[in-house]
């Protein structure tokens, strides 16, 4: 049995007594409890990473990078432990949870080159012998809270760009998944982090809203469903912090008639059964233009029946359980209401056991045709393994669909048509698009980020954009004494 605790300035530090079970979704085991922690706890936390700012803040960029590299061949090195952990936890298959790991060590990876990216600017003679240049300098004590479905991906957009630019930090994971995130705490206090510089307090609600009251916090990043990304946004925001907060997501792949069918079929299955379809950039939608349509339905509709489901430790499974029965209950629900609304069900995942896992959150795939903009179906995020097939006249109306969502995460064009996926790319008023890549994620040295109801704050997250978010911008103007003294000069100083 796991028991989780916090740690804070370089050691595990128990809980108290209020705790949270930790279930292994695919046999629906008690596997631990974690500790949740408050306004003590949050405390506790800021007062160690404020004391460690200074000498971090300190640290050259290079020494800090240092820590990082050694930080990133810890990771690779424990890799496979740390998939498990994910696995046992979130319930996602191993392979998918390696690959979720990988997508986050790139971005240690990129942190690796922070002394590169602070450079700052330097202008010579913006006035008689004056100069003037701007540098980066770290916010100070950060906050991370994130969402159970990358129990390593979410964290590690956040922490490692932190950390290099020379933020202490507080990771408040996710309940449901807490212990890779204390894994890598530990590797990178092994890496050379000093105490203090990274902390994790476990908890909920209780220990987010102690982190947006607490003064001492002066940067958050969220990751998380929209109506909470809101609130930390709102709430950060209006005490001062600096806040950058993802929501959720509705993602459209919109399939144009001169699509080529398998390939689109094929992407179709893993963008929206892969992690059980538990991916903020996991497709829910197809729209399917014109003549698209029937083809298109049949060939998912026989891949949607053959998906094999079963735990994620099992090599032979594709799609692992969602990460409670109350989640897999809440998505159960959604179809019922899809099928009383009308949409016609083609493939039905509702009431699937898994034979020696009778216990487990398990939901088959499941696909509906004929969707329409007013359901519930399609105007919610489900979070699970549900595709919606959605049916267009031409490629204006299935572009109006996707632009008229609250949400506008990530999305993608199908297509052999180069016209089409140019105006489909400049058109769409979404974050991240794909054209033929059905999961547009960008790569750590881009940034990560949704518009519209999918993302509240100026700034993506990992690539330039972490950066930014990370530090602030001093400008500094200087002049040398040249002894000539012109006396005191009372206008608005001008440098002509
Ligand atoms: P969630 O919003 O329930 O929880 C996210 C975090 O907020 C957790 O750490 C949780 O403890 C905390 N929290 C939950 N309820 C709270 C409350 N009332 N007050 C304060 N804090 C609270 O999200 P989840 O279910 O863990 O994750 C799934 C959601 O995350 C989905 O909506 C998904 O789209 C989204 N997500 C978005 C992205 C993105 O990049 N936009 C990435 C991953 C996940």
């Amino acid at each position: 049995m796991v028991r989780l605790g916090h740690y804070v300035g370089g050691c595990h530090v128990e809980g108290d007594v209020t705790q949270s079970a930790l279930v292994d979704p695919a046999t629906g085991q008690i596997t631990g409890h974690v500790a949740l922690g408050g306004a003590r706890e949050i405390d506790a936390a800021v007062s160690a990473a404020r004391a460690a700012l200074p000498g971090w803040a300190a640290t050259p960029p290079l020494r800090r990078a240092a820590i990082m590299f050694r930080f990133r061949d810890l990771v690779e090195k424990h890799a496979d432990e740390l998939a498990s952990l994910i696995t046992r936890e979130h319930g996602k298959v191993h392979a998918d949870a390696r690959g979720s790991l990988q997508r986050g060590l790139e971005v240690v990876e990129f942190a690796c080159g922070i002394p590169h990216l602070l450079k700052g600017e330097f202008s010579e003679n913006v006035g008689a012998g004056v100069d003037s240049f701007s540098l980066r300098q770290p916010v100070g004590v950060c906050a991370g809270i994130t969402p159970f479905n990358f129990p390593a991906m979410v964290p590690m957009w956040m922490f490692p760009i932190a950390l290099a630019c020379g933020n202490t930090f507080i990771l408040k994971p996710s309940e449901k998944v807490p212990s890779c995130s204390m894994r890598l705490a530990e590797l990178l206090s092994e890496a050379g982090l000093p105490p203090g510089v990274f902390n994790i307090v476990n908890g909920a609600k209780e220990a987010v809203d102690a982190i947006l009251a607490h003064p001492g916090v002066d940067a958050i990043s969220f990751v998380g469903s929209t109506p909470i990304a809101e609130y930390v946004y709102q709430t950060g925001s209006h005490a001062g912090k600096r806040v950058q907060a993802l929501g959720g997501a509705k993602n459209h792949l919109v399939v144009m008639p001169d699509a080529d069918i398998d390939m689109t079929v094929d992407a179709l299955m893993g963008a929206a059964y892969g992690s059980a379809g538990e991916r903020c950039m996991a497709i829910s939608v197809a729209v399917a233009v014109g003549a698209a349509a029937d083809p298109l339905a049949e060939k998912l509709a026989a891949k949607v029946r053959a998906l094999k489901v079963g735990p994620g430790t099992d090599p032979a499974s594709e799609m692992g359980p969602l990460v409670t029965r109350a989640h897999r209950d809440k998505v159960s629900s959604l179809i019922d209401s899809g099928e009383a609304e009308g949409a016609k069900l083609l493939v039905d995942g509702r009431g699937l056991t898994v034979p020696g896992y009778e216990d487990g959150a398990f939901l088959g795939g499941t696909l509906f045709d004929h969707v329409s903009p007013q359901m519930r179906i399609y105007r919610e995020e489900i979070f699970g393994p549900v595709l919606c097939v959605v049916r267009a006249p031409d490629f204006e109306a299935a572009l109006e669909l996707v632009n008229a969502h609250e949400y506008g995460n990530g999305a993608a064009i199908f297509t052999r048509d180069g016209d089409a996926a140019r105006a489909f790319v400049n058109r769409v008023r979404i974050g991240m698009t794909g054209v033929n890549i059905a999961i547009p994620v960008p790569m750590a040295f881009f940034s990560f980020g949704g518009w519209k109801r999918s993302l509240f704050g100026d700034h993506n997250v990992h690539g330039m954009d972490g950066v930014r978010f990370y530090t602030r911008v001093k400008t500094i103007t200087a002049r040398w004494p040249t002894g000539i003294r012109a006396g005191a000069d009372f206008s608005m100083p001008t440098m002509r």
